[in-house]
């Protein structure tokens, strides 16, 4: 089994459209940060931790509670724009953040699939659909065998 999976890199700048919106930021990664993804390269939607970095250019920037290791859902696709040669990886972490945290580094563990991608006929459809993602994705999460992850030597303060 390829979980689970390691992540890390530097949040990047997106073209800022819907996530807001719908009320669903996604943080995204750079490219050569998504590699260790190429062992799965099924698209769709993933659940897992993922802990933001306090620091910026050396500076703290984040509040403690906005960097603890926090439950997280990732969508995987196809970029349209390099003609779907390279995968796109967004995460939207279960936590209300003070601020953006653009610049600031993004470790992440990645523990399993919740479902393919889809496509929505209105905005309440995909809307409804985050929503079940982020409840099955709390549930899985709340199991004993994942929930040690959450403790992982890989996040800051883990063991
Ligand atoms: P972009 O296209 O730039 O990714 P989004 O609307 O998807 O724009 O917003 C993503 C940004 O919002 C993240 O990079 C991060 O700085 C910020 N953000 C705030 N809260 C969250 C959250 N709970 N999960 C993910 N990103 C968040
Ligand atoms: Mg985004």
């Amino acid at each position: 089994p390829p979980f689970p999976i390691v992540l890390s890199g530097t949040v990047q700048r997106g073209f800022g459209r819907g996530g807001k919106d719908l009320g669903c930021p996604t943080a995204n990664l750079p490219d050569e940060s998504i590699l260790p993804m190429s062992s799965v390269t099924r698209t769709g939607v993933y659940f897992g931790y993922a802990q933001i970095s306090p620091e910026k250019d050396s500076k703290a920037l984040l509040q403690e509670q906005d960097c603890q290791v926090l439950p997280m859902v990732m969508s995987l696709g196809w970029n349209p724009f390099y003609k779907n040669e390279r995968m796109t990886a967004e995460i939207h972490i279960m936590h209300e953040f003070a601020s953006d945290f653009y610049g600031h580094e993004m470790k992440a563990i990645v523990l399993g699939y919740i479902r393919a991608e889809l496509d929505y006929v209105s905005r309440e459809a995909l809307i409804e659909d985050i929503e079940t993602d982020k409840r099955v994705a709390l549930k899985s999460l709340a199991r004993p065998g994942y929930e040690k992850f959450r403790a992982d030597p890989l996040f800051d303060g883990g063991h």
